[in-house]
């Protein structure tokens, strides 16, 4: 319990102070592990299911330190995006996509790659512009490019102009946007009109129970086919079964993502996988 004591320290608890430490060694870490570019960043495929054909692949990070060992990105991204430090998280994937993109091109291989944005990254109102110079700096196609941005992100951005702004320049340059995490409990789908986004991913969470209920099963095909009629793509997210895979494609989803079809992967690994 944390009461009014004499020093600050003695109002913390064992496990605040763990927790603490854990936060403190994170953020030096950090600094370090960006500098010798110690984040690495797998791809996990998004198929197409009338197709069956990969329509591009998601990026997402990871860590694993010398010092404090793995840091998964559900740790890693709360602590970066309240210490600014997403700033550098972003630009440091953009960078490495775009690396990433322009080595599959110069092979001949054309892959569209999402990566996951935060917020607070928009907050900062030289955001697209940093992007788009790192864009072209790297030399790689924004086309193959999409931003995630989660639910709550657009319920929020919905009311800041100069956020909407930037997704529009973002967009304009050719990047797609996707609306991750849909049906999380933020929804309020003003946003939808507002917002330049052309895809939508249903959240892993409802996902999961759709072989549970009936009624469950309704809600993601009411889900699927409100995407639709916006003229969004839509994606599930978390497909782990064939039960799930074949109700969603019933419902006419028209794309997965999930361990059914592939893990997040090495980049040399995810060619292979696409062979
Ligand atoms: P997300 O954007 O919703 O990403 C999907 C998460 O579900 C990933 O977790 C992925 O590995 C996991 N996943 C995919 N298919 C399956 C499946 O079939 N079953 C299960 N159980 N899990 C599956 P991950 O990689 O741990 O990332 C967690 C979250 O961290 C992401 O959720 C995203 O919000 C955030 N994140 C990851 N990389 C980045 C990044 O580069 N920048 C930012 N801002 N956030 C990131
Ligand atoms: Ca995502
Ligand atoms: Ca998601
Ligand atoms: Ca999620």
């Amino acid at each position: 319990v944390k009461e009014r004591g004499g020093s600050a320290i003695s109002v913390l608890t064992a496990d605040d102070h763990e927790r603490l430490n854990r936060k403190s060694m994170i953020e030096k870490r950090l600094i370090h592990a960006l500098d010798r570019h110690n984040l690495r960043l797998l791809y996990q495929p998004q198929i197409d299911l009338k197709t069956g054909k990969m329509d591009g692949v998601e990026a997402l990070v990871r860590w694993e330190d010398s010092e404090i060992g793995i840091v998964t990105p559900d740790e890693l991204i709360p602590i970066a995006e309240e210490n600014g430090m997403i700033h550098e998280i972003g630009l440091y994937v953009l960078e490495t996509v775009c690396a990433q993109l322009k080595d599959w091109h110069s092979r001949g291989l054309d892959i569209n790659v999402s990566i996951n944005t935060s917020i607070r990254e928009f907050r900062d109102k030289d955001m697209a512009k940093a992007f788009l110079e790192q864009i072209q700096t790297n030399g790689c196609d924004p086309k193959n490019l999409t931003i995630e941005i989660t639910e709550r992100f657009a319920l929020e951005a919905e009311s800041e102009r100069s956020i909407v702004k930037q997704m529009q320049q973002l967009n304009q340059a050719g990047i797609n946007f996707t609306l991750d995490d849909f049906g999380t409990g933020y929804a309020a789908f003003r946003y939808m009109l507002m917002l330049p986004i052309k895809n939508l991913k249903i959240d892993r969470s409802i996902i999961k129970s759709i072989t549970k209920q009936e009624k469950m099963q309704k809600l993601i095909k009411g889900m699927i086919q409100f995407g639709k009629s916006l003229d969004l793509r839509v994606t599930a997210e978390g497909v782990e079964t064939n039960e799930q895979l074949e109700l969603l494609r019933a419902m006419e989803c028209d794309m997965i993502q999930g361990y059914i079809s592939g893990y997040p992967m090495e980049a040399a690994d995810l060619e292979k996988w696409m062979k």
